[in-house]
């Protein structure tokens, strides 16, 4: 809950979000978002009003489900609430239409969302990428340098063999690779859920194969590394399936698919032994480089996946810092000094706050505003590099489909199918979740973190006994 107001002390109302905040939050991640990602994978939000008293009875009874980390965490006491769709779970069925004698349309009561015993379970799994490329001039990603950040304030023991490069590579050996890191390191990036229920994650790794016979019933015991093939290939199928809603217009980008070979045997074996033995080598950049308009990206990924989308809206964050902190340095002082009003950063703002002034390449006449746009893009790309992805999958009775088909019907929109490597068929959505605005103050927060990822990766390099002599050192 990061009220960013406190440039300007009057509107500072003790830290409580007010409705025009919340509104302006929900503008931020409905409108402007849902523009750059696509409005398929941002599903839809509401406001709605609250008594303090039931903001006081949720939070008395959501204390026992939250880790001991967010224990401290309490509800702010404001009167509203914003309502989510589960993202745990596929969209709600549309109310059943049937046509009646005199071709009247009947509605039926609305479906449950939560899957009946009678269905198959839903299994959801949510994806933390964090950012997918290098920033100019850098040698690792942020998340493999904040590893060493995090190991040296004792929140994690083991580094994760998990790199953000080799998931948005688009490279299938690459982000089998990633996705198996992450299996075995999933520290806050992995979760899979079952119908809404979480049952794995870093504090209950021990379940995955039981989770995954569950979900992919195998019943060849020959191949212990079956499941987890099955797993790896499917959620990698799911990240780079094209999602056509028509709605991504606005960065669209033509990038040649890079159709590989399918793994074979020796391939998973050497997926599966591979670790990641030295954290100190540079991160990966993918081979692929393709620009139009817009940000340069580096990927081979379908340019209507998922992971290609958030690729995108992230890489408005590839800017060079030194320009960026002058920015923000500038804007503060221009703040404080009332030359330009605050209002000129909100989402809400009927100029600043749009999507085509947002994206627009125009160099304006006017230092400030161009100071604004660049600081609000690099807000736009931190939400998007540390948001999650849901991908929920149901498995789908062998008979309850015709072979050709591609779609299943759900809500206004149809949900695609995909196969797993027994031929399988699961219908399966994904949306992107955790759309919450950054306050303007990140930037100086991201200046302060890569200065101490940078010495927390000095320190551990340096104490350690490998050589550093033919490595490139990490650029602040
Ligand atoms: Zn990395």
């Amino acid at each position: 809950m990061d009220s960013d107001n406190q440039f300007v002390a009057q509107e500072v109302n003790g830290g409580i979000r007010t409705i025009a905040e919340t509104l302006e939050r929900l503008i931020f991640s409905q409108k402007i978002l849902g523009s750059l990602l696509g409005a398929g994978l941002v599903r839809p939000c509401h406001v709605f009003h609250v008594d303090l008293d039931e903001i006081e009875e949720v939070d008395h009874l959501v204390d026992v489900f939250r880790p001991a980390h967010r224990k401290h965490k309490r509800l702010a006491p404001v009167c509203h609430v914003i309502v989510c769709p589960d993202c745990t779970l596929l969209p709600r069925p549309p109310p059943l239409l049937t046509q009646s004698a005199e071709q009247s349309v009947t509605v039926s009561p609305t479906s449950p969302s939560k899957p009946t015993t009678q269905q198959p379970p839903v299994f959801c799994v949510e994806l933390k990428p964090k950012q997918g490329f290098l920033s100019m001039g850098h040698q690792h990603c942020p998340f493999c340098l904040n590893q060493f950040l995090k190991r040296k304030h004792g929140k994690i023991q083991l580094l994760s063999q998990y790199c953000p490069l080799d998931l948005f590579s688009g490279s299938r050996m690459r982000m089998l690779k990633a996705i198996i890191a992450l299996t075995r390191t999933p520290q806050n990036n992995l979760r899979i859920f079952q119908d809404g229920n979480l049952v794995f994650a870093e504090e209950c790794q021990s379940n995955l194969m039981a989770v995954l016979q569950q979900w992919f019933q195998v019943d060849d015991t020959s191949d212990r590394t079956l499941l987890l093939k099955h797993f790896c290939t499917l959620v990698m199928d799911a990240l780079t399936m094209e999602i056509c809603d028509g709605t991504d217009a606005s960065l669209d980008q033509t990038v040649d698919d890079v159709k590989e070979a399918k793994e074979s045997q020796e391939d998973w074996n050497r997926l599966i032994k591979e670790e990641r033995s030295d954290h100190s080598l540079p991160c990966l950049p993918p081979q692929a480089r393709i620009r139009k308009t817009g940000p340069t990206i580096a990927t081979s990924l379908p340019s209507r996946s998922v992971l290609c989308r958030l690729l995108r809206v992230q890489s408005l964050g590839d800017v060079d810092f030194g320009r960026l902190y002058d920015a923000y340095d500038a804007l503060v002082c221009r703040f404080r000094d009332g030359s330009v009003p605050y209002e000129t950063m909100r989402w809400t703002h009927p100029h600043t706050g749009t999507v085509d002034w947002l994206l627009s390449q125009e160099k304006t006449t006017n230092q400030t505003m161009d100071d604004v746009r660049l600081v609000q893009r690099y807000r736009i790309s931190s939400t998007t590099r540390d948001c999650s992805i849901m991908i929920a999958f149901q498995r789908l009775a062998n008979d309850s489909v015709k072979d050709t088909t591609e779609f299943s019907f759900a809500g206004s929109e149809h949900l695609p199918i995909l196969r797993d490597l027994s031929g399988q068929r699961y219908k399966c959505h994904a949306s992107v979740v955790d759309l919450d605005p950054k306050p303007v103050t990140c930037v100086e927060k991201h200046r302060r973190r890569n200065q101490a990822m940078n010495e927390a990766f000095w320190l551990s390099n340096s104490s350690s006994s490998h050589s550093l002599t033919n490595r490139l050192p990490p650029k602040v």
